[in-house]
């Protein structure tokens, strides 16, 4: 018969490990954004809505987007999936709300290049503003699609308006 004490250290050290892989990613700001985001709402008079879907994880969105001339004047989302899926939505649409299209779309390319770890300087990367919160999101693998399903979906809404 195993020892209890022997079984409560060995759960004790794999949930020490599991918390420092967490800590990395799931940082205050990630959790507040995930948990309970003023952006996830539904837009009135939207210009574009677009869903996103990554059926690794089970992660569904709905981007809505208004525009004012070429400026972003508003942003909001509707969706369900996992902590990572849902932070950078609301993360995202903080970052770009109120850029121009151009700085937007330039702002998605540098996400996209941080997290396939194509894009180190430190100096580009501050555009990203909060989002640079899923830097280490490029060190695990599942992660990176729920990650970007937000940044993807908002640059099939940026093709569509020509
Ligand atoms: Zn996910």
């Amino acid at each position: 018969m195993l020892n209890k004490n022997l079984i409560l250290n060995l759960i004790l050290i794999r949930k020490d490990k599991v918390m420092e892989d967490l800590t990395d990613v799931y940082n205050e700001l990630i959790m507040e954004h995930s948990m309970n985001s003023y952006n996830k709402k539904k837009l009135e008079n939207a210009d574009y809505s677009e869903q996103g879907h990554n059926p690794n994880c089970g992660d569904e969105i709905t981007l809505e987007l208004k525009l004012n001339g070429d400026i972003i004047e508003d942003m909001a989302f509707l969706g369900h999936g996992c902590a990572i899926s849902q932070a950078s939505t609301s993360i995202m649409i903080d970052t770009l709300k109120g850029k121009k299209i151009s700085e937007a779309k330039e702002i998605i390319k540098t996400f996209i290049d941080m997290i396939k770890r194509e894009e180190t300087n430190e100096e580009n990367l501050k555009k990203l503003e909060d989002a640079i919160a899923f830097r280490n999101v490029s060190n695990m693998p599942a992660r990176v699609k729920c990650a970007l399903l937000a940044w993807h979906t908002m640059e099939d809404i940026l093709k569509k308006h020509k």
